[in-house]
């Protein structure tokens, strides 16, 4: 079938998966291997940032799950590539264009709070799935190498400390010409964004069994990409 390959006498999905906390610098290094290597970049965090920011634009309840379903049962996400090259892809909410709005820490408390939700997993899990099934996708996410694509040829889970990473967001808050909130503040949100994602039920944070666990603190976004291509290459 497209998309799947022999390894080790296992099917395997023609997948990259990169998982990891919040601000490990996922994204720029999932855009550079998705670029060398010719295939679709699927940040599945936006997919769950669109998701708080239509609960929040339409005033629903997360308690509320009647209301919920109606949300997600209606759900129209887009991903588009992103008319610079290393800017974040562009996310369209039924035609509105929320790229910058889902980008705040608020966006990425809010995102954190909706991924908890059983319903809300599920449906975007499905969505990511049928997004994948082609192959030649590097997703990145929290789950993506555990619970999306557990049959991915690739899997890799990036780490830093949450200091480093809170250094690392207020350089790219600041490259975009966002506001800046205080450090402590901000990395008082990290560290909860980080326990709210591997304390949840389901689909916690966790690396994989087969993944390659990389330490990001010591290494440019280049490097990184460069030892994943290394290890995508190899097989
Ligand atoms: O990666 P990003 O910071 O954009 O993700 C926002 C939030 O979405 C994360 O903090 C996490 O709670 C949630 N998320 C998730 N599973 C994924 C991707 C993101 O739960 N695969």
């Amino acid at each position: 079938m497209e998309g799947e390959m022999v390894m080790s006498g296992a099917m395997r999905l023609k997948v990259v998966t990169i998982d990891g906390p919040s601000g490990v610098g996922k994204s720029t290094v999932s855009r550079k291997v998705a670029a060398a290597l010719g295939w679709t970049y699927l940040d599945t965090g936006a997919m769950y940032r669109a998701v708080g920011f239509q609960c929040r634009q339409a005033g629903i309840e997360l308690a509320d799950s009647a209301a919920l379903n109606v949300l997600l049962a209606r759900l129209d996400i887009r991903l588009l590539p992103p008319l610079h090259e290393g800017d974040d892809v562009r996310v369209f909410l039924h035609d509105e264009d929320i790229s910058a709005a889902i980008r705040s820490p608020e966006a990425g408390m809010m995102a954190s709070q909706v991924s908890a939700l059983p319903t809300v997993r599920s449906t975007l899990t499905a969505l990511q799935q049928k997004m994948g099934r082609a192959g030649e996708i590097v997703a990145e996410g929290r789950d993506t190498g555990t619970v999306v694509f557990p049959a991915a040829a690739w899997k890799f889970y990036l780490d830093a400390p949450p200091e480093e990473r809170c250094r690392r967001r207020v350089g790219q808050l600041r490259a975009k010409g966002q506001a800046v909130p205080d450090e402590a503040e901000l990395l008082a949100q990290i560290i909860e964004r980080d326990r709210n994602d591997r304390e949840r039920t389901i689909a916690p944070l966790r690396m994989a069994e087969d993944a390659v666990l990389i330490d990001a603190s010591e290494l440019t976004a280049d490097e990184v990409a460069e030892r994943m291509l290394a290890v995508v290459s190899l097989l």
